[in-house]
């Protein structure tokens, strides 16, 4: 066994003992009794640096994602989405305005990364999106700003649009880890991902935090690029990450360590099939999956060119939405969601 594998042997006795949590239930979700990060076991079991090597040698024919365009990224040949070979990072910083257990006291670890494989005509992000602004750095960079979030007490790294670098990210998790990285990796996507490429995260990802768009082919062609396939390649992506990580668990301070958090926008005017996601995920998967119903859709980008999403949604819009969730069975709905549907029915009834 080399030092770095007995020291993270070393790391890992001493720190069950302190991780040792009581049982117990928090948002509905089950608590842990003691927790490393995935990439960490990943690291001590030697499997780590074969997936930095699998990851990266994708570039080379990029099918990272299911546009499969097939350029060579190492030839600085791009693709649909536009990405270079080194990430382009727009910012990283703690942010507050995600689910509960991913801010906790200290927020979550956000890293922005530019560009994206969906280009949604409704992105609220459109600026770092679609025209790619940020900067071009280094996977050491990408590092050493987990680091650094992680010094300033973050409670995770949040990896906004990760799909099309995800070779970047696997890289930077191990650089970091060497540095002392030890808290959850959150992978925050669109949910248009190939299972195959899920398949490389196994054991590398704590946390996946999903979207699940539209359940109708037309509609996500219409306002994704031509991405038809979306709910059909979003399901099976969704039922990969829930067979990698489980259901969300939770530390003692109700914090997120590992499992699947999805998240679904209503839209105006039924836009997403909102009745149908729901009654696709009870079916699918645990009742008690945490399922996110947001309500902050606004109309962005070229939204305003598409009647039919160029207004914001209704209260009456997303009433309904949490009353198809409810009637669904699903038991784990976001708290911040719940608490706004009860605000609308009290205004309501009042
Ligand atoms: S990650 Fe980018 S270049 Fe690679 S297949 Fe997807 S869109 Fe194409």
């Amino acid at each position: 066994m080399d030092r770095t594998r007995r020291d993270f042997m070393k790391r890992l006795l001493l720190g069950s003992a302190s991780l040792l949590l009581p049982p117990g239930r928090s948002h509905g979700a089950t608590r842990v009794e003691k927790w490393i990060p995935a990439y960490e076991k990943l690291e001590m079991e030697g499997k780590f640096a074969p997936r930095v090597k699998q990851a990266y040698a994708l570039f080379e024919n990029c099918q990272l994602c299911p546009r499969r365009c097939g350029v060579n990224r190492r030839k600085d040949e791009k693709g649909f989405c536009q990405a270079p070979l080194k990430p382009v990072v727009y910012g990283a910083q703690p942010h507050f305005g995600e689910e509960m257990p991913l801010v906790g006291s200290q927020g979550s670890g956000t890293i922005f990364f530019s560009n994206c494989n969906l280009r949604c005509i409704f992105c609220q992000n459109w600026p770092i999106s679609h025209e790619g602004k940020g900067k071009e750095t280094s996977d050491e960079d990408v590092a050493d700003r987990m680091i650094h979030l992680q010094k300033i007490g973050c409670h995770n790294i949040n990896l906004v649009t990760p799909t099309h670098v995800m070779p970047n990210i696997v890289s930077a998790t191990r650089i970091a880890l060497r540095k002392g990285l030890h808290i959850p990796l959150v992978y925050n996507t669109s949910g248009y991902e190939r299972v195959e490429i899920l398949k490389i995260l196994d054991g590398v990802v704590d946390l996946y935090l999903p979207d699940m768009k539209y359940m109708d082919a037309d509609k996500a062609a219409k306002y994704s690029a031509g991405a038809s396939d979306y709910p059909e390649v979003t399901k099976k992506a969704i039922l990969e990450m829930q067979r990698q990580v489980g259901e969300l668990k939770l530390d003692a301070q109700g914090v997120a360590l590992r499992g699947l958090m999805i998240r679904h926008l209503v839209m105006p005017r039924r836009v997403a099939g909102t009745e149908k996601f729901v009654a696709w995920v009870a079916a699918s998967l645990p009742k008690s999956t945490y399922v996110n119903i947001m309500a902050q859709y606004r109309v962005e980008y070229k939204a305003y060119d598409y009647p039919e999403i160029s207004r914001g949604i209704t209260a009456q819009e997303f009433l309904e939405a949490m009353d198809w969730a409810e009637k669904s069975g699903l038991t784990n709905l976001d708290p911040q969601s719940v608490g706004l549907r009860n605000f609308y029915q009290q205004r309501r009834s009042g």
